[in-house]
């Protein structure tokens, strides 16, 4: 994805700095007008000079004990934004992914669940036909990880178990098979993994009003922008349905760029209607 957006961003003069790391917002007479960081490779800082800031900087739960988060998300974006005065909305409302690998947090995915996988605690029961006879681990998200959890708080440790998926269902476990190679010694189809519930997505975040510009608790930030994970858009009220992430990463961040480009048109108009009428 990050190519498909690169690639035409490049062709029409977009510049993009992968090194540079964005420590804080610049502020001057409550406006924000820019950013001040550290190029990687040189660990000189930097201050970039810009009228309006988007941070996108995705919601960065790796701050959790286990989690599905990329190293690099730590809520860079969501603190700076505290510190120049926005509200961080609703930060409770975070998604747990039930299959983590307990030791790392990197996730299974789900369909591996329909094609078979099974759950284990430590005394070897299946505990989801106790809670759901027909669909046993067939729940939703929400519903395998509280019962995850409920388990790990009664002292059970929970396995996940390939060693029942048909001979058929073994394709949809390709991406399983890679994550237990990569991050485990063990083998897909004949050892059970220790998983635990990961914190995965956070709903909640800055606060946006409709126009993604970032908000106190009752005014607008002027210059700074939030889409995203890192944004509190509400789109997804308290819970959020998996693979739902592109409403709030392309259509806001589309509606952001459009608004911005508005702006823009606007403030050069007007910088020439001004220098016509100076001449
Ligand atoms: C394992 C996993 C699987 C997922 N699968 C799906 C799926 O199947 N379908 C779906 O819809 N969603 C999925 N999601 C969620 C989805 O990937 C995210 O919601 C989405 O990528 C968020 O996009 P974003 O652009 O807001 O942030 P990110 O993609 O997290 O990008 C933020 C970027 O900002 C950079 N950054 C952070 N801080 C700074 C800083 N201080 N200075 C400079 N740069 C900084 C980061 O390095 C990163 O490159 C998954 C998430 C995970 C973790």
């Amino acid at each position: 994805m990050c190519q498909g957006i690169a690639c035409p961003g490049e062709k029409n003069g977009v510049e993009f700095n992968e090194h540079f790391y964005v420590a804080d917002l610049v502020v001057d007479n409550n406006k924000i007008i820019g950013v001040e960081g550290i190029d990687r490779r040189t660990t000189e800082s930097q201050i970039v000079v810009s009228p309006q800031v988007v941070l996108a900087t995705g919601g960065g739960l790796n701050f959790y004990q286990l989690s599905s988060n990329a190293t690099s998300s730590t809520a860079d974006g969501l603190a700076m934004a505290l510190r120049v005065g926005a509200q961080l909305h609703n930060m409770e409302f975070v998604q747990y992914h039930p299959l983590g690998l307990a030791h790392n947090g990197i996730q299974f995915p789900e369909p591996v669940i329909n094609a078979g996988a099974q759950l284990f605690n430590s005394n070897n029961e299946r505990f989801m036909l106790t809670i759901d006879k027909q669909n046993a681990e067939q729940v939703s998200r929400d519903v395998l990880s509280i019962e995850i959890e409920k388990q790990r708080q009664n002292g059970q440790k929970v396995y996940i178990d390939f060693s029942h998926v048909p001979e058929e269902q073994k394709s949809t476990c390709a991406e399983a098979e890679l994550i237990a190679k990569t991050y485990t010694s063990l083998a897909l189809y004949k050892d059970r993994f220790e998983i635990a519930p990961s914190a995965h997505y956070l709903i909640g975040g800055i606060l946006v009003n409709e126009n993604c510009q970032v908000m106190t608790s009752n005014a607008v930030i002027e210059g700074l922008y939030a889409v995203g994970e890192c944004a509190s858009a509400g789109v997804h009220g308290a819970n959020r349905l998996g693979g739902n992430s592109l409403v709030e990463t392309l259509v806001f961040g589309r509606h952001a760029a459009t608004q911005l480009k508005k702006l823009i048109w606007k403030t050069m108009s007007l910088r020439l209607i001004t220098a016509q009428f100076q001449k």
